[in-house]
């Protein structure tokens, strides 16, 4: 085998992309051992090793660039926790992938993704003026001067017809409760915060520009998101561009209103139900409790939980752009989990992401559990136990 050729000039770049701690890295194996890839057989899991891609990126060494091993991530943060060092794999991982994206070099299967955000505002191919299709009989409030709330719906939840139930059902619940708010529309563009983890930089500076531009006009001071992804990338990533408002996952919010007594839901609905921690509602943001409270509110709902839950919950495997992966079967982290619901007794199993809702529902669908496992996002059952 020939000798890998170090360099100092590719670690510096891969430093200056946003990777600062990868010097920190040393070499203890302790993130790879919790990474949901050990988990399953198949190609990616022999070549992917999160802990060899840090050394690799470290030395600035050849070998992280192979599309297999870039881009196998779904920055699920599982191993950050288990890091005695504290280095920020997953920034690493994205300043790695910004290292070669950023020089255009994109796998092909991601091209009409990002050429989408591009063009329309949305990596779902769907027309710009398409996105609030899914409104469709609904008479949702436009965001105004005098509205409390913008509402701003996930691409996902704007184009996937099954998703589109999720925007359907927490506009049922903002408008059950009394809720001030408002959608902008066709105007907003996706959130980006996939295409940074995907490494391109330059598309979610546009995407976010764009954003800031709109919401600030609009004088958006409060947001609701109906993804996690999107809280995160507002919370975590907008500020410092200029984008600052108080941002809320629409759980926190509906938990809120229930504690006050705005909300219930009599309907008994007769199911037992397992929620499913979404990474970046649970790791990345630290909110456990919300969704649990709201299913606890829920008449004829009985809760199981999973094994692996609240900071050991297993990813879906839909974030860092993956939800765009193809995945034989057999090596779907989606599968995992759906083994784990229907092992707690479950017939339900609920999310609060659309990403999850999507992988977790194609697991189901391969492995041919849909009729004894109900896959769903948690707005759809509180909506169907409304009086
Ligand atoms: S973020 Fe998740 S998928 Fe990525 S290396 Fe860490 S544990 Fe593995
Ligand atoms: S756990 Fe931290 S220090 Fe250990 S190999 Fe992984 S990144 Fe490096």
């Amino acid at each position: 085998m020939e000798p890998k050729a170090v360099s100092l000039e590719m670690r510096e770049y891969i430093v200056e992309m946003g990777a600062e701690t990868v010097n920190w890295c040393m070499q203890c194996g302790l993130c790879t051992n919790l990474c949901p890839w050990r988990l399953v057989p198949g190609e990616t899991s022999e070549v992917f090793n999160i802990r060899h891609m840090q050394r690799l990126g470290q030395m600035g060494m050849e070998g992280f660039e192979d599309e297999t091993v870039l881009f196998a991530c779904s920055t699920c943060s599982m191993c950050q926790t288990n890091c005695p060092r504290g280095v920020k794999i997953v920034d690493n991982v994205r300043a790695m992938r910004s290292s070669i994206v950023g020089g255009g070099m994109v796998p092909a299967n991601l091209r009409p993704i990002l050429g989408s955000a591009h063009a329309n505002g949305n990596p779902w191919s769907g027309a710009r003026e398409n996105r609030t299709a899914w409104q469709e009989g609904l008479n949702v409030p436009r965001f105004g001067t005098d509205t409390e709330y913008f509402l701003f719906v996930c691409c996902h939840s704007c184009y996937d017809p099954r998703s589109t139930r999720v925007a359907r059902s927490i506009v049922k619940l903002l408008e059950h409760a009394g809720v001030s708010f408002g959608v902008i529309g066709a105007e907003e563009s996706c959130c980006g915060e996939s295409m940074r983890k995907l490494g391109d930089e330059e598309l979610f500076q546009k995407l976010a520009q764009s954003n800031i531009e709109l919401f600030n006009g609009k004088g958006v001071k409060k947001i609701i998101t109906t993804s996690p992804h999107c809280l995160w990338t507002f919370k975590n990533e907008y500020p410092e561009l200029g984008g600052e408002w108080e941002v809320i996952h629409y759980t926190e919010l509906l938990r809120g209103l229930l504690a006050e007594g705005k909300l219930s839901f009599p309907k008994d609905l007769g199911k037992k139900v397992a929620f499913h921690d979404p990474c970046y509602l649970g790791r990345h943001s630290n909110i456990y409790d919300a969704p649990r409270d709201l299913l606890g509110g829920i008449a004829g709902v009985e809760t199981v939980e999973l094994g692996r839950k609240r900071e050991l919950s297993l990813c879906c495997a839909g974030g860092g752009g993956r939800i765009w992966a193809e995945v034989p079967m057999g090596e779907r982290f989606g599968e995992l989990r759906v083994t784990d619901a229907l092992e707690s007794g479950a017939n339900v199993l609920t999310t609060s992401c659309p990403y999850c809702l999507n992988m977790l529902t194609d697991a189901c669908n391969s492995l041919e559990k849909q009729e004894v496992l109900e896959i769903n996002e948690l707005s759809e059952l509180l909506a169907a136990g409304l009086p």
